[in-house]
């Protein structure tokens, strides 16, 4: 059983290919089943952070904790949303590649920002929502994190752009960061109707492998409308085309990347306890039941307090 908390980086350098929608997403459908999240604007565009209904506010966000002007958990905030935590983002955040650069340690500052909070345990998943360049932060996001999960829309040329970032990928395996895996990619903002769709989704599965992800986002409106009224779209219009989808990918998504979280001891494990244990019944019984609802109903009903107040994290 591991404790560790998994740090996914959500990137590609494109501009526009769904990272943002996906992070925000991702993240309340994970926290909706449980999980405790943190996410990490860290796009000065603040894209993320207006997702998540949340203004930008100054001094609040990773860039002083890069500099070592604050504390992690100082810019920690909560959501509207049990389970989910978010460190915004500001404008100064566009300051931050060339202060990074200078630094000699540049591959590794986002890794120690992270590392009290990841260190404490209490979190499954920190989603780091990359800015779109192939610069500095995008870079040492990658090399803070457990695995990559590439958003790519189903496009030809979008094939191109997905072999800088693999490449991208080679080279911090070869040093920074050995261990970092291609999480996964998934196919966002898909229309079935276009003729390229279904070829390029096959050319990308026989380049890529399982490491494709089965859920693809479709197109979808109430999706691209949820962001203005600060809300994740599974909230907005949890039966919409995408809200649907979101949850399915997130189902795969955890499947992929297991946390202490989902490797608790199975359910038939834990009945064989309780039968042993009669004393500890209740408990047992709880936390069996939510990993059933978790994987078959999904609950309204986190178990987890969010991230927020200095003794958890630190
Ligand atoms: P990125 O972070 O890669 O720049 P975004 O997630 O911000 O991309 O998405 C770019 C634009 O596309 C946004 O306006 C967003 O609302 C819209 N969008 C993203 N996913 C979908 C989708 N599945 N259906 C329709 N519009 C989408
Ligand atoms: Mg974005």
């Amino acid at each position: 059983m591991t404790k560790r908390t998994k740090i996914i980086a959500i990137a590609n350098q494109k501009g526009g290919v769904g990272k943002t929608t996906t992070v925000v997403n991702l993240a309340a459908a994970l926290a909706r089943k449980s999980r405790t999240v943190l996410v990490v604007d860290l796009d000065p565009q603040a894209n993320a952070t207006g997702g998540l209904g949340l203004e930008k506010e100054d001094g609040v966000s990773i860039y002083p904790v890069l500099l070592g002007n604050a504390e992690i958990a100082d810019v920690i905030q909560p959501t509207a949303y049990d389970n989910l935590n978010i460190i915004p983002s500001e404008v100064d955040l566009a300051g931050a590649e060339i202060e990074i650069a200078r630094r000699e340690d540049h591959l590794s500052v986002i890794r120690e920002a992270l590392a009290p909070v990841r260190e404490s345990g209490v979190l499954d998943y920190i989603l780091l929502d990359c800015p779109p360049s192939l610069g500095i932060v995008m870079t040492s996001s990658l090399a803070a994190a457990d695995g990559v999960l590439v958003p790519m829309q189903a496009e030809f040329l979008a094939m191109e752009g997905l072999g800088l970032i693999t490449n991208l990928l080679e080279q911090l395996r070869a040093g920074a960061n050995p261990d970092l895996e291609l999480n996964g990619i998934l196919l966002t903002m898909v229309n079935m109707v276009a003729t390229q769709t279904k070829d390029v989704i096959a050319m990308v599965k026989e380049k890529f492998g399982d490491r494709v992800y089965d859920t693809t986002i479709p197109r979808n409106v109430r999706t691209s409308e949820a962001p203005s009224y600060g809300q994740p779209v599974i909230h907005y219009d949890p039966t919409c085309k995408g809200a649907v989808a979101y949850r399915a990918f997130a189902k795969e998504f955890i499947a992929r990347t297991p946390t202490r979280f989902t490797e608790t001891p199975s359910v038939t494990q834990e009945v064989s306890e309780v039968k042993s244990q009669e004393n500890e019944i209740s408990e047992v019984k709880l936390s069996s039941e939510a990993e059933i609802s978790s994987s078959a109903t999904e609950p309204e009903t986190p178990t987890q307090e969010p991230v927020t107040s200095h003794d958890q994290v630190s």
